[in-house]
């Protein structure tokens, strides 16, 4: 396995292709209400990334047929945006996309909710952010890889929610998905002992239920096995000698 330093020169590009990205899900989260349908959304993201002069890595991805994935529900990642699917108040919708600029990818989720949603969703929403916080505490130069994920299994579990396991964060820069993976609970292993200049894509996917997930027919959209609502939450970030730097989230947002 084969991780990636970024030089400084490359850490510029992605800082860049993480600010424009913020900005694509800001204007998406505005965007999002009841009655609008996934098609819009995504044709919105999708306008939006090449009004930037970059392209959205999700396209045509292992046959992904759109820019944006947007998952409802029960639907944990990779939903199919269609102009027959229309958000209703209570939903809750998550959001991931990408894109390239100058060579360099970026990658990031929100769940976002429609209208008013219930407590219980909203605390599922809130948790699975959380997560990724309490797991990035350990992404510092000299913590070992498997400590982010231990602390985001630990803390989504703490409230008996499922962490998924059959998908998994991941190394980004020239590609969407580099070495390694970051799966998102305890491993048997440290994992590589982090170093600056290494990025990575951050990804908690929480359920309300268990950690079960299984394919719809349309090979993309990932579905919780027993039907409870699913939420995620990635960031890209970039390891330094200090505190981690969140390339997809500006400083001043972090006081939702
Ligand atoms: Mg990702």
């Amino acid at each position: 396995m084969s991780i990636s330093i970024k030089t400084a020169r490359e850490i510029e590009k992605m800082r860049r292709a993480g600010e424009l990205l913020e900005k694509v899900h800001d204007e998406l989260g505005r965007a999002i209400h009841p009655g609008m349908s996934t098609w819009e959304i995504n044709k919105l993201g999708e306008e939006m990334i090449r009004s930037f002069g970059c392209t959205p890595n999700f396209l045509n991805y292992n046959g992904y047929p759109a820019s944006i994935c947007v998952s409802v529900n029960e639907e944990v990642v990779h939903g199919i945006p269609s102009k027959k699917r229309i958000l209703k108040e209570g939903d809750i919708v998550s959001l991931d996309a990408g894109l390239i600029y100058e060579g360099y990818h970026s990658d990031a989720a929100r769940t976002h909710a429609v209208g008013e949603i219930s407590p219980e969703a909203r605390k599922l929403v809130e948790v699975t952010r959380q997560a990724f916080f309490e797991g990035i505490k350990y992404a510092k130069a000299g913590h070992h890889l498997h400590e982010i994920s231990a602390a985001i299994g630990a803390y989504a579990e703490s409230f008996g929610y499922g962490v998924v396991r059959d998908l998994v964060g991941h190394g980004i820069g020239t590609h969407l998905h580099e070495d390694p993976a970051v799966p998102n609970f305890a491993q048997p292993s440290r994992g590589v002992r982090l170093q600056p200049g290494m990025t990575f894509a951050i990804e908690p996917m929480i359920t309300a239920g268990g950690y079960a997930v299984r394919w719809l027919d349309d090979d993309c959209t990932v579905v919780t096995e027993d039907g409870s609502l699913a939420a995620h939450y990635e960031n890209t970030i970039l390891i330094t000698g200090g505190e981690p730097e969140i390339l997809t989230l500006s400083h001043t947002e972090e006081d939702l």
